[in-house]
């Protein structure tokens, strides 16, 4: 078992709250992930992890063991780190070889778990090269092979992917995805890419300023976003928010932008979220409900077209299938269900509904 629990930790660099009370579980085989802004404080989580910090308050347990005073070689965590250097003068076996040899193990054991590693990553086939001759993903899966193949009780990645080109990030993140599956293994991983996140991860844990904002399933967070924060962060194009006011029978958003009809709106919104698929453009000469906006632009990318428009006091995005035949300077109405509308409060929070 290798769950890995954080109660109330907090880790302080001088007058930076790095991590500020941090409570969490992974679950044993998770596939946990980290996601936020630069300098919210993923990469403390993972060295407080891994034993490279000690936690100022609070308490780390790693399979059910308290390991606050249990150095890192202990720990047995193995971490892949933002740099997947390999030694460039080894061949790619001996860069994989190379925990297990420095850590003795026997010849035998050292075979059966190259050969269990290099199948598992496809990677038989290019052992014998130096890495100069690699291609980028084939050195991405070799230096994977190399942290997996000392058999940790977890993994944790660091912002692994990021200096791949777009398509090749893509590739590889459903080659992890795929490789935490088989291998049943616990794995943290850090991310700033959003589109990542919800791709790969189990759970998310959403993090601002060292404090976690909200943890769970990337569709949970998505349908239901515990702060507009949260709301700004997941999903492409961004939720549309808006200032609002309760009304008469419903909400009117940012100055007649848009109105929505709901008996059960809260009186204390303050904002409303509407997600770009969420808003329905119909042309304006249709008559009937919506709002009139006007189409300040359109950005036609194949499967699905983004429009930004105009309406009232306010520009929002609205994010349609295919490539409708909408022009710059088009009238339209525009609507939302209400069951699709956030409501948020005060301070940013979600309003129950
Ligand atoms: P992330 O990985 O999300 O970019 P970090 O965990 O690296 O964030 O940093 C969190 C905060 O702690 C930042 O404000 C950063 O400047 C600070 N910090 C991190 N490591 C150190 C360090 N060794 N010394 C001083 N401040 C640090
Ligand atoms: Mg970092």
């Amino acid at each position: 078992m290798a769950d890995i629990v954080f109660r109330n930790v907090t880790k302080r660099y001088g007058k930076t709250l790095a991590v500020d009370d941090a409570s969490f579980t992974v679950n044993d085989n998770e596939f946990f992930c980290f996601f936020g802004p630069p300098l919210s404080g993923k990469s403390t989580i993972l060295r407080l992890v891994l034993g490279l910090e000690t936690p100022d308050t609070g308490e780390i347990l790693i399979g059910g063991k308290p390991v606050n005073t249990v150095s890192p070689a202990e720990r047995n965590v193995a971490m892949v780190f933002q740099n997947l250097a390999l030694f460039p003068h080894m061949s790619a076996l001996d860069n994989v070889r190379f925990p297990l040899v420095e850590r003795r193990v026997a010849e035998l054991e050292i075979k059966r778990r190259v050969a269990d590693v290099a199948a598992k990553l496809h990677i038989g086939h290019i052992l014998h090269k130096p890495p100069a001759q690699l291609s980028g993903g084939e050195r991405q899966r070799v230096a994977i092979a190399r942290a997996l193949v000392r058999d940790p009780n977890a993994y944790l990645m660091d912002d692994p992917i990021s200096a791949l080109d777009a398509r090749l990030r893509e590739e590889t993140r459903v080659e992890l995805k795929r490789i935490q599956r088989e291998l049943g293994k616990t794995l943290i991983y850090v991310t700033h890419d959003q589109e990542e996140a919800m791709s790969v991860a189990d759970r998310i844990a959403i993090l601002e300023d060292g404090r976690i904002r909200q943890i769970g399933a990337p569709a949970e967070i998505y349908d239901r976003p515990a702060s507009t924060y949260v709301a700004r962060l997941l999903g492409s194009p961004m939720m549309n928010i808006l200032r609002s006011v309760r009304g008469e029978g419903g909400v009117e958003a940012a100055e007649g932008t848009i109105r929505i009809a709901d008996k059960a709106a809260p009186v204390d919104v303050v904002e409303i979220g509407l997600r770009p698929e969420d808003i329905k453009v119909r042309p304006w000469a249709d008559g009937g409900s919506g709002r009139p906006a006007r189409v300040f632009e359109v950005e036609p990318l194949g499967g699905y077209t983004v429009v930004t428009l105009a309406a009232g006091q306010a520009r929002l995005k609205a994010l349609l299938r295919g490539q409708p035949d909408i022009r710059p300077d088009a009238m339209v109405a525009i609507s939302c269900e209400s069951a699709r509308v956030h409501y948020f409060g005060q301070s940013g929070g979600a309003l129950a509904r």
